[in-house]
């Protein structure tokens, strides 16, 4: 049956895995993460469908099941795989969106590889994703792309089925337009983005950023037929008292800019917390750390999170604070990257040194300065972690919003803990109780760690309060909702409170 809603994600929203000799579709546990926010908007609209790749030795195999029905938590959808070879995924994923993308959209211009991307690939990809938007999508149907490997899909699509509304989403930042045009694809690009309805963002800056590269384009003739709206308007239920750009006019349409900064989903995360079996698990972490108070870092190994930055400056910490070295225990959870990238090899090897080094220096019988930890923790786990923690220190260099930051806040209902964060992260816009840091000064870094360490009680819960008033409120179906109402009033519009 043709679908209201087709979602365009390259991932499945399952884990795919063989029991018994049988294919069995088991729910993706973690609810973070793009794939359960987006799914967390499901159970809202009958007749959604989900559109990814899946891989396959022979893609033109007449056995290979394309769309599958699902039925989960989350409510019955249609899930339409497209079948790629391994090299398709490493050529369009691995290499082009991981190699070029990724370093541009968060200002890397060294970690940028141009020469090992073959475009035709790219292109190819998208055109069968918009392909297969295009075989589930009702009538005047709600599109909703996501996420920059799939780039040059709104424009493919829209040559396909003028009739459909089509949204696309950054989950990443957007760079302004000294570094976004570093891209030999620009022009490409931001024309089929401009082929949408409403193109999404995180916060105001990375819209603002967008409209800086599109100016920069008509200037130089490579997107001739656009009017950049100058209107810049306070818009957005998230961030009200924001000057976000609204729109831009093209000859063929408007094209709205929508700007919701993402969120978790706070119930889920409530009830994780609430379990008998999170709070044993917090006591024995508790147990085990004897009176030590706990920092907890958590993250992917990727040379944006800034990583090594945040371990120099813990080494600094016991440097100079000895007494730090038997009180204070890290738990650095850095998730290795599963591909063979020189750039990811790289920053696990610093990160590797550097914690086995403030071990050697510092390190007693009885107590280890840092613990890394390379291998995912499970969500539920995390948030034991999370309700033992005494503060939680992200730190990245550059990152669209960060969702680990929002929620350790969620997990909180003592209303306690320390909120360290990047002014880098983009959850640091709506974060302003967090204690705000930036990871390209030694000085700063040090202060914001230090006065974590020594905040009184009646300033911590204070701050915490307000931080869990900001993460309540906005939450994925918030988030959902908003950016849906921008393409649809009619089908979406309405009450987006939690
Ligand atoms: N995460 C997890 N286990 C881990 C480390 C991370 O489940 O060991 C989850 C974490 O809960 C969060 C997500 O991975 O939901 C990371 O999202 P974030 O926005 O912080 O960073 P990204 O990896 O998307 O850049």
């Amino acid at each position: 049956m043709p679908s209201d809603l087709v979602i365009v994600y390259h991932r499945q929203p399952y884990e795919e895995v063989e029991e018994n000799g049988k294919t069995v579709f088991k729910e993706n546990k973690s609810p973070n993460g793009i794939v359960p926010t987006l799914k967390s908007f499901f159970g809202r609209v009958e007749n959604a469908a989900w559109v990814a790749w899946k891989q396959a030795e022979d893609p033109a195999n007449p056995q290979f099941e394309r769309v599958v029905q699902i039925e989960d938590s989350f409510g019955k959808y249609t899930v339409s795989r497209l079948p790629l070879t391994a090299e398709q995924v490493s050529s369009f994923y691995h290499v082009t969106s991981k190699e070029a993308f990724w370093p541009i959209l968060h200002g890397f211009k060294e970690k940028y590889n141009y020469d090992p991307v073959d475009w035709d690939t790219f292109r190819h990809v998208n055109q069968e994703f918009a392909q297969a938007a295009a075989a589930e999508a009702d009538h005047g149907a709600a599109v909703w792309v996501h996420d920059y490997n799939l780039w040059l899909v709104p424009g493919i699509l829209r040559q396909l089925r003028p009739d459909l509304r089509i949204s696309f989403f950054h989950h990443t930042p957007f760079p302004a337009a000294d570094m976004f045009n570093v891209l030999p694809w620009r022009g490409e690009i931001i024309d089929s983005l401009l082929a949408c309805d409403v193109v999404g963002f995180h916060i105001p800056r990375y819209a603002s950023n967008f409209v800086s590269v599109v100016r920069s384009l008509r200037d130089v003739g490579q997107v001739p037929r656009i009017a950049v709206d100058p209107d810049f308007i306070s818009e957005g239920s998230a961030l009200s008292d924001r000057t976000v750009p609204k729109q831009i006019e093209t000859e063929e349409r408007t094209v709205r800019l929508g700007v919701s900064p993402v969120g978790v989903d706070t119930g889920y995360i409530r009830s994780v917390a609430e379990r008998p079996e999170t709070s044993e698990r917090t006591e024995s972490f508790l147990k085990a750390m004897g009176g030590r108070r706990l920092i907890l870092s958590v993250g992917r190994t990727d040379y944006t999170k800034g990583g090594a930055e945040q371990l120099l400056t813990f080494e600094r910490l016991l440097e100079k604070h000895p007494e730090y070295r038997e009180t204070v225990k890290l738990l650095h959870v850095s998730v290795s990257a599963n591909r063979n990238m020189t750039a990811y090899e790289e920053i696990q090897r610093e990160i590797e040194e550097i914690a086995g080094r403030i071990n050697g220096r510092f390190a007693t019988f009885e107590r280890t300065p840092v613990s890394l930890i390379s291998n995912a923790i499970p969500f539920t786990d995390l948030v034991s972690y999370y309700r033992a923690a005494d503060v939680v220190w992200i730190t990245p260099l550059a990152d669209g919003m960060n969702l680990v930051c929002k929620e350790f806040i969620a997990a909180r209902s003592d209303e306690d803990g320390v909120v360290v964060l990047s002014e880098f992260a983009g959850a640091a816009i709506e974060l302003s109780s967090a204690i705000l840091t930036n990871p390209y000064s030694h000085k700063n870094m040090d202060h914001a760690i230090e006065a974590a360490l020594t905040m009184s009680e009646e300033n911590r819960r204070m701050r915490m309060k307000d931080l869990r008033r900001v993460v309540e409120k906005y939450n994925t179906q918030a988030w959902a909702q908003d950016q849906l109402a921008l393409l649809s009033p009619e089908d979406f519009g309405g009450d987006t409170e939690a």
